[in-house]
């Protein structure tokens, strides 16, 4: 399809587009400065360039190299191979990584090489190396495949990625049907940008959408899931999710959500809030928001012949078991959904002997958080809510006290339990 014959790029001076080393991250900087001490070519790419260009902080920076994963590997002491479908290098710098990834090409389906497609043109595997100009055509959107040298100070550009960046456009490198064809995660990606980027997308990227979310099914659920975690937790969880709830893309990735939630919506300006202040946010609360109908319907279902106990766990498991389908729910994040859905009913009841022990529940304050959320939606008791938001501000005696007025009258209980031990 792309068949780039002997390309040369535009070159423009970085500096008059107002991107200087100084902005570059220090590690990746000196990743680039070590490729090419050693006699390759490195230079950064892809979502760096593109916010640089913005005037927006990149959220990592990703270097494009000639030089082998094995090359790299042997340069960089702190090193290591990652990915199956696509084998990267990552160095590491202390806590930071700086993933490096050799130039490939985009070959026709039917060549062999390492690079596997599947009979409707899914590819699976990507690995046939190739060189820069390839590199930039093998690339989704022309705003991404945009390079930076920053010891050239150049911005190099093959595709017509800066024009596309300046009319705030977002449009597939080739032809929008054969590019989702190639990989339908495109069009999560496009979604992703849109919202992320506010730029609008080129016709006919949306064009099938029905057909490009069925195919979705076909993706691994794993890779769907990181892709889950990049579209709700990057800070504009709700601009993705207004432009996903409308589309067939909701469906398949959320087959038991439906549109108009207005639970959902206070998750996700929560969690871009959360996000904007630099607090902890994770996928289990998300997920927890989303299948929170689905575990409730599926209780009311279940406690017909269980006792209600049994029906929650039960209804959990069965949320969780379906939505695994789509994505690859790490183990941890499910238990933390469970917990935080099972923590409800003890919010919900105040049993006074249970609540210190709520209160020290390694997971009391998701789950509170939770509730939170529930009553601003209108679907929980704003006064039991507020119950719990103050019994966490007060001291230890207030505390008691307020423990002690939840129950009913507990000296006539405990003068019973008395008299019968006497008896
Ligand atoms: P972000 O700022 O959200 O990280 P990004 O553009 O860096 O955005 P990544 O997922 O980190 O997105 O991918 C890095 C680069 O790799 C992209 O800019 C793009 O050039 C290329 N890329 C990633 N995924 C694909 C894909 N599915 N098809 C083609 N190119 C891709
Ligand atoms: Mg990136």
């Amino acid at each position: 399809m792309l068949n780039p014959q002997s390309v040369t790029a535009t070159r423009l001076n970085s500096r008059r587009l107002n991107v200087t080393q100084e902005l570059v991250d220090p590690n990746a900087l000196d990743v680039v400065t070590k490729l090419k001490n050693a006699g390759f070519q490195a230079l950064l790419v892809g979502g760096c360039v593109r916010d640089l260009l913005l005037g927006a902080a990149p959220k990592d920076f990703d270097v494009a190299t000639d030089a082998t994963p094995e090359d790299v590997r042997r340069l960089f002491r702190r090193s290591r191979m990652v990915g199956r479908r696509f084998r990267i290098a990552h160095v590491r710098y202390g806590r930071d990584i700086i993933e490096v990834s050799t130039f490939r090409k985009s070959v026709d389906l039917e060549e062999a090489g390492d690079r596997k497609a599947t009979p409707d043109g899914l590819i699976l595997r990507d690995n046939v190396y190739g060189t820069l100009d390839e590199d930039a055509f093998r690339r989704d959107f022309t705003v991404n495949a945009l390079y930076y040298d920053p010891h050239e100070e150049e911005i190099l550009d093959f595709v017509g990625g800066i024009e596309d960046l300046q009319a705030h456009r977002l449009r597939f490198i080739g032809e929008p049907r054969a590019r989702l064809q190639e990989d339908p995660v495109r069009l999560l990606r496009a979604m992703r940008f849109q919202a992320k980027l506010g730029f609008d997308l080129d016709a006919g990227i949306t064009d099938d959408a029905e057909l490009t979310a069925a195919r979705l099914m076909d993706i691994p659920s794993a890779r769907l899931f990181d892709e889950f975690s990049k579209m709700f937790l990057s800070g504009y969880a709700m601009n993705v999710w207004k432009i996903i709830e409308p589309t067939p893309i909701r469906n398949v990735l959320f087959p038991a959500t439906s549109a108009d939630n207005r639970l959902v919506h206070l998750a996700m300006q929560n969690t871009d809030q959360r996000i904007a202040e630099g607090r902890p946010v994770t996928p289990g609360f998300l997920l927890a928001v989303l299948l929170w109908d689905d575990y409730q319907a599926r209780i009311s279902e279940l406690t017909r012949n269980k006792k209600i106990n049994e029906a929650r766990l039960l209804a959990a498991h069965e949320a969780l078991a379906k939505q695994r389908h789509v994505l690859a729910i790490p183990r941890r994040f499910s238990q933390f959904v469970n917990d935080v859905w099972q923590l409800q009913e003890r919010l919900e009841t105040r049993r006074a002997r249970q609540i210190q022990r709520t209160l020290s529940h390694p997971r009391f304050r998701a789950a509170y958080d939770f509730l939170l959320l529930r009553s601003q939606a209108g679907l929980f008791e704003t006064r039991i809510a507020d119950w719990w938001t103050e019994i966490q501000e007060t001291d230890s005696t207030q505390r008691e006290q307020m423990i002690t007025e939840l129950a009913p009258e507990p000296r006539r209980k405990r003068r019973r339990r008395r008299q019968r031990r006497q008896s």
